[in-house]
Formats: structure tokens, sequence, C-alpha cells
């Protein structure tokens, strides 16, 4: 069964879109092999997937041409994600909407454009799968079937690549792709960034007093607490059994403080219906990322981690003080 379309629901379609984590990541073979098939069957100069953000399309996949995102108001795909249908046009200078538009004007000087939508599973489309030709032509219906048949194999790996990068219980990216985000953020510009991780207070207790599936119902609960206090940008990791990992961008360590606070306070007040006596606390590190690999960035944060638990828990530190205090 087709999922039950979501058009006009834009807020939900960009969290859609931002719950993917796809955006700005680099390329994978899966997709450029798409695109390049793409390019083969329908005899088309350019094919790519085009993801449509709330300001730009970005690619996940382009193939023949060398560019990596467009200005939304340009965007073709931004019209078929608007229906259930590709969008099929013969000739852009003939129609209203693309006539004047800087990608028919200028280079590439796109003349014709056929677009199958990516509607996930949840029935948001999150961009399109599109073939463009520099000469006016008529896609076929045949083509339109098959553009279609591609589009659904980029969703089945969109859906494949979001589903091996989180983890099933709480929705946090595994360890692995936590690390491997960590590793990229580094290598980007300059931005100030801090890595926290935090471990879940004598949480073994929990498991053997209520049992395992109430254990399991408060790793979801403290991932939803941090889910929710997300900004873009931010990255959150499950990377041990009880310990997750945060990643927030361009904050001072001032400022991520306070938002780890507001965290902390929240899952200290969480209520779970198995108890009234079920409370749970963490303990939470700091680290501000400058010249750390991934690895050193979380061996200082575990080893800072367990200085927290022995003084204390249920706190915020910073690891640098907890490291020159050792
Ligand atoms: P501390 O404050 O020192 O961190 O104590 P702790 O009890 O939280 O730490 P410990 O490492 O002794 O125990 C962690 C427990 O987390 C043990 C393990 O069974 C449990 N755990 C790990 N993954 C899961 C899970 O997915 N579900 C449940 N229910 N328990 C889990
Ligand atoms: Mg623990
Ligand atoms: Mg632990």
């Amino acid at each position: 069964m087709p999922p039950k379309l979501r058009l006009s629901d834009e807020p939900g379609r960009i969290a859609a879109l931002n719950r993917l984590c796809v955006l700005d990541t680099c390329r994978e073979d899966q997709f450029d092999s798409i695109t390049s098939l793409v390019g083969t069957v329908l005899n088309a100069p350019v094919a790519a997937v085009s993801l449509v953000d709330v300001n730009r399309q970005w690619f996940k996949s382009i193939n023949g041409l060398a560019i990596t995102e467009t200005p939304r108001s340009l965007s073709f795909c931004d019209h078929t994600i608007r229906g259930g249908e590709p969008m099929n046009i013969a000739d852009t200078r003939l129609d209203a909407r693309f006539a004047t538009n800087d990608l028919v004007t200028s280079e590439p000087f796109i003349r014709a454009y056929l677009g199958a939508p990516l509607t996930m599973n949840d029935g948001y489309n999150v961009g399109a799968l599109c073939a463009l030709d520099h000469r006016p032509r008529n896609f076929t219906s045949e083509q339109e079937r098959i553009l279609t048949k591609f589009a659904r194999l980029v969703v089945d790996e969109l859906e494949l690549r979001h589903m091996a990068d989180h983890d099933h219980l709480t929705g946090a990216l595994t360890r692995r792709a936590f690390l491997e985000r960590l590793g990229q953020l580094r290598r980007e510009d300059d931005q100030r960034s801090v890595l926290a991780i935090f471990d879940l207070d004598h949480f073994k207790a929990v498991n053997d007093r209520f049992g395992h599936p109430v254990g399991d119902e408060v790793l979801s609960a403290v991932a939803q607490v941090c889910k929710s206090r997300l900004t873009r940008g931010d990255v959150f990791g499950r990377v041990g059994g009880e310990e997750f990992g945060l990643l927030l961008t361009e904050v001072s360590l001032v400022e991520a403080f306070t938002r780890i606070e507001s965290m902390r306070v929240a899952i200290g007040r969480l209520s779970f219906a198995a108890s009234e006596e079920l409370t749970m606390t963490a303990s939470f590190v700091l680290l501000e990322l400058d010249e750390h690999s991934p690895s050193s960035a979380m061996a200082i944060a575990d080893a800072a981690l367990y200085s927290a638990k022995r003084s204390g828990r249920n706190q915020s530190v910073n690891a640098a003080d907890l490291l020159v205090a050792a």
C-alpha cells in the first residue's frame, strides 16, 4: 500500500527531512549509482536526487552537473513535491512557472524536466528524483513509470540508511554513526562545538528492581527529553547501553552548559507509570572540541565521566576542570 500523502504540512515535512540526517553528508555510492542509471536509461545528461530543505534544494547525488545545491526559489523539484505524481515539462521556456528561472535563462540552460517525488513511508515528500535535458523533449509515460520506480529505490535507500544509523529503542544515532558525525564536524570550518556525554546513574538498580522492560522505557523517555531539546545542527547518539552523546554546534561552553543543565533537570523530573518511586538522574561531562580527534575526545570525556560519577553523580561538569583536578 502506498503511504497516505501529507502534502500540506511543511513543518512536518522539514522535520521528516531532518530526521533522515542526510543533508550535507558525503556522497554515497548507492545514490550515485541510481542517478547514473537514470541518466543512462532515460538518456538524460543530468539526473539528481534533490532534497528540498527550508530555503534550498540540496543534491544528495547529481550526475552531469557540478553543483551541490541551489536556492529553493529556483528548484523545479520544489514544484514536484507538491503532488503525488511525476512532474513532466517538455519545454521550460513555454511554462510560465519556469520561463524566467535563472537555471533556464542561463547555465545550465534546463529545457526539459522530469521529476518523481520521494515519498517517505510516513507520507512526506522530502525531495524528488529528477532527470533534466538541455534541449526540449517529451519524456514518455513509460519513462515516468521508470523514474517513479527509481524514486522508490532512492526512498528505500534513505529509509535503510536511517535504520542502520539509528538505535531502535531510543531513535538516537548508533555509536558508529555518532562517531562518524563527530569526525565530520571537526573537519568542517572553525565553528565552536561542544561534546557532552552522559550516563544514567545507578541504572542497573532500575533493571534489578523493576525489570528490563521498565529499564527500556526509562531509556526511551530520557532520549525523548534530549531529542525535544535539540536544535538544528545538533547530533544525538546512544554511545553505550545507558550512555548518550550530544554534539552541540555553534555554541560556547557557557551556552552549552545552560542547555545541558536544562536536560539534566528535565531527566530528574521524569515520572514513570511503573512506580511513583522510580526517578532517574544522569551525570554529564562537557568538552569543548578544538584539536581533539573523535577517539581522543571520547576518551577524554569518558575519563571525566568516571570522575563525575565518583564526585557525586547527578551533575554537569566541564571535562577540562575534572581532568586538571585529577
Ligand atoms: P553508574 O551510576 O555508575 O553508571 O551505575 P549504573 O548502574 O548505571 O552502571 P552499570 O554499568 O553498573 O549498569 C548499567 C546497566 O545498564 C547494566 C545493563 O544491563 C543496563 N543496560 C544496558 N543497555 C540496556 C538496555 O538496552 N535496556 C535495559 N533495560 N538495560 C540496559
Ligand atoms: Mg550508569
Ligand atoms: Mg554506563
